[in-house]
């Protein structure tokens, strides 16, 4: 077992992890980023990486308007493509009931001052994307939305943070911290022992295990999202899909493959972990996505399928993040529950972990993403407003 020091231990290697170590490293701080698999190893591998402001939820929309801004500077800053593009996203309308929800939608978000449209008929959503059915009734648009390429994006941020000096232990597990007089002392690797004042968890749908120990953990649900994604395909479909009830998803990547979801359902399969992260969706998921992607865009029934997959989502009661100190020690942050949204605010929860980590502000308001909210009774139970 070999000793180090750092003075920041990052531990996941996701989005969030990768940004944070990078945020941290591009200012001088001795970073050492733990990553159990290779980078982009769960989420940020499994999602459709939509990078979005609308439908967001009130408390995520100054993240989301923040990130929009960062994502388009990105590939420059990092030195590496992260595929970004700003093609919009449009959430559909299938039924009258549904028109009314993104009408609503459309309203209080432009409230909020995103800049989104209402398009009232299915001759106005067909008229900017003619491939979507008569079925589709109304949508609203987001112009500066869009999406990344997800791997890519937390391969830049890593390599960069690395550029800058972080040390990245990949296929290394986080055991656990060592705490003493409720201050952190070190983290526990199957490694090794990083000696370190100042820890950041970033491990997705695995970070309880790490606060179990401590007697602490985020109330979380792992339901199961299921993904498609075809042979490359001339264009097709412009922005990014979703739809008013979040039960499908889809865009069309840069390289021609649509990437299309599932909602998030009940999940009683088995994570593989060997060799890496896997989880297999069931026949009949598979089935819905296709039939709810047909329902608005028939010509997906005739792609050729390239791959499937299935992702795990950590759901809070709330629907929302925690980012925040982990209460009773001194020295460890949490950021973890991203709730299936994770993804297009990545980059700015990296910039506002590392300005936690170093106790300094971060320029928004953190009170909804607190560690301790679930406590009080009567968590509200969220509405989820999904990826997309
Ligand atoms: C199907 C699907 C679609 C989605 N669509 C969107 C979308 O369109 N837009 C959007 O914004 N978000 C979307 N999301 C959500 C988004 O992908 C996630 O919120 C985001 O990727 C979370 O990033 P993360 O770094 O916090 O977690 P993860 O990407 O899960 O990373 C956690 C990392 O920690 C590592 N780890 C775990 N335990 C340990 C340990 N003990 N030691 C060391 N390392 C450890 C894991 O190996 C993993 O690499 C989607 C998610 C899914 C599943």
């Amino acid at each position: 077992m070999t000793e180090e020091t750092a003075d920041v231990v990052v531990i996941g290697g996701g989005i969030t992890g990768a940004a944070t170590a990078h945020a941290l490293a591009r200012d001088g701080v001795g970073v050492v980023l733990v990553e159990r698999f290779g980078l982009a190893a769960m989420a940020s591998r499994w999602t459709l990486a939509g990078v979005r402001q609308s439908g967001r939820h009130p408390a995520e929309l100054p993240l989301a308007l923040a990130a929009v801004a960062r994502w388009a500077e990105l590939g420059q800053e990092l030195g590496a493509p992260t595929g970004y593009r700003r093609h919009g996203n449009m959430r559909l309308a299938r039924t009258p009931e549904e028109v009314e929800v993104i009408r609503r939608l459309v309203e209080e978000q432009a409230r909020l001052g995103l800049d989104l449209d209402f398009l009232p008929s299915t001759e106005a959503v067909r008229e900017r994307e003619p491939a979507l059915a008569p079925t589709v009734l109304a949508a609203s648009f987001c112009a500066s939305d869009g999406s990344a390429d997800p791997a890519p994006s937390v391969e830049a941020f890593a390599r960069a943070a690395e550029r800058h000096g972080a040390r990245l232990h990949l296929g290394e597990r986080a055991l656990g911290v060592e705490v003493e007089g409720g201050r952190l002392q070190a983290v526990r690797t199957d490694q090794r022992r990083i000696a370190t004042e100042r820890a950041v968890i970033a491990c997705g749908a695995f970070g309880n295990e790490l606060l179990a120990p401590l007697g602490l953990a985020v109330p979380l649900r792992e339901p199961m999202v299921t993904v498609l994604q075809t042979e490359p395909l001339p264009p097709l479909l412009g922005p990014v899909l979703g739809v008013a009830n979040a039960d499908m998803a889809g865009r069309q990547e840069a390289s021609g493959r649509l990437r299309v979801t599932s909602g998030a359902g009940d999940w009683r399969g088995v994570l593989t972990t060997e060799p890496e992260p896997r989880v297999s969706p069931p026949a009949g998921s598979i089935a819905q996505v296709i039939e709810k992607l047909s329902f608005v865009l028939p010509a997906f029934r005739d792609c050729p399928v390239h791959a499937a997959w299935a992702g795990l989502l950590d759901l809070t009661p709330d629907g929302l993040p925690v980012l925040d100190r982990v209460p009773g020690t001194e020295g460890l942050f949490a950021a973890m529950g991203f709730s299936g949204h994770g993804f297009g605010i990545g980059p700015v929860t990296g910039e506002i972990m590392a300005h936690l980590v170093r106790g300094e502000p971060t320029g928004f308001d953190l009170a909804p993403f607190r560690f301790d909210r679930f406590n009080s009774a009567g968590t509200p139970e969220a509405g989820l407003t999904l990826h997309g």
